[in-house]
């Protein structure tokens, strides 16, 4: 898998060399000649690794590496320190501010070469067990924690844009039942089929999740209200003429649905839409359940009384 180190040194020469060594390794390499482009092309590409320069004009290495580290963008990607100097004190201070290596230049040809390899290997492992502690174990959804990350950007951006955003809660029926008749083994069971029967029946674009239990949460970005409801159904629907879960237990599941909508640029809070739509879940179990509630109040609805 290619991976993308940026060089940020102000000698031309060092970023010649670099590639040079680096020859016939699975890499793509940027280059910035200062540490503010160095830092601006570290947002942008988000690399895997970054070569860093300690002495430069204007910003230095130091500076670059604090500012990448207190920024939870760049955060997680690996630093090696390179450097003329061999004193220990900058050594020292380059790992003091989270630096996972250093090479000293001159390079010797297979020591850069071998340290790059194994900052990167180390970087692509992190961001698996990174990608997989946002999954949920059972069902292979996002989980709550991803979903709690991805509804309060989204909120953020429908927010600036003055764009919709749809939120729905799904919660099975009767749950509890089924974990009593045939076993937990068999809710679990449940819980993966109709986890793919969510998959499946909703848009590319919008991100189902298991928020809890037999709960589930889906975003829907750029969308109504209305909209909102109308894929709900869509869920409701398809989750309760899944072949694959009635077959399990010889009937069929059904979900009850709550769902609100962001619509107006007001701004709004993630906790508020979570609030209202677990409001409009409530409404729906106690209308009878297998059913799909709007929530009573959203921006978009109040926004007239202004
Ligand atoms: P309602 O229609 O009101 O939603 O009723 P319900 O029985 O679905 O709801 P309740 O919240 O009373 O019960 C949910 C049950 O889901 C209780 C819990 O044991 C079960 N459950 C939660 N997580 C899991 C899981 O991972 N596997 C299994 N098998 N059961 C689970
Ligand atoms: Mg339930
Ligand atoms: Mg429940």
């Amino acid at each position: 898998m290619e991976a993308t180190i940026l060089v940020i040194d102000d000698s031309a020469d060092i970023h010649r060399l670099v590639a040079n060594r680096l020859k016939g390794l699975d890499v793509r390499i940027l280059s910035a000649l200062d540490g503010r482009s160095g830092i601006t092309l570290a947002h942008q590409y988000r690399p895997d690794l970054v070569l860093l320069d300690v002495k430069m004009p204007g910003l230095d290495g130091f500076g670059v590496i604090r500012e990448l580290k207190s920024d939870a963008a760049t955060y997680n990607i690996p630093v090696i320190f390179l450097s003329g100097e061999e004193e220990t004190q900058a050594k020292v201070l380059g790992f003091d501010l989270g630096a996972v290596d250093y090479v000293t230049k001159p390079f010797n040809p297979s020591e850069l070469r071998a340290r790059v390899r194994a900052a990167i290997k180390s970087k692509k492992l992190m961001d698996m067990l990174t990608s997989q502690a946002m999954l949920d174990g059972l069902t292979g959804l996002h989980n709550r924690r991803y979903f709690d990350d991805v509804l309060r950007r989204q909120v953020e951006q429908a927010t600036e844009m003055a764009e919709p955003l749809g939120l729905a809660l799904l919660d099975i029926d009767r749950f509890k039942m089924i974990n009593d008749q045939f076993g937990h083994p068999m809710g679990d069971q449940i819980l993966q089929a109709v986890s793919r029967v969510l998959e499946r029946a909703c848009r590319k674009q919008d991100l189902v999740c298991r928020f809890g239990g037999e709960e589930f949460a889906m975003v829907l970005a750029l969308t109504t209200l209305e909209e909102t409801g109308m894929i709900a159904e869509r869920l409701r629907i398809a989750v309760n003429q899944a072949g694959a879960v009635s077959a399990l237990l010889g009937h069929p599941v059904t979900i009850s649905i709550g769902y609100t909508a962001m619509e107006s640029n007001r701004p709004d809070e993630a906790e508020c839409m979570v609030q209202r739509a677990d409001d409009a879940l409530y409404l729906a179990k106690t209308s009878g359940r297998n059913q799909c509630r709007a929530s009573a109040e959203c921006t978009g609805t109040t926004a007239t009384a202004a």
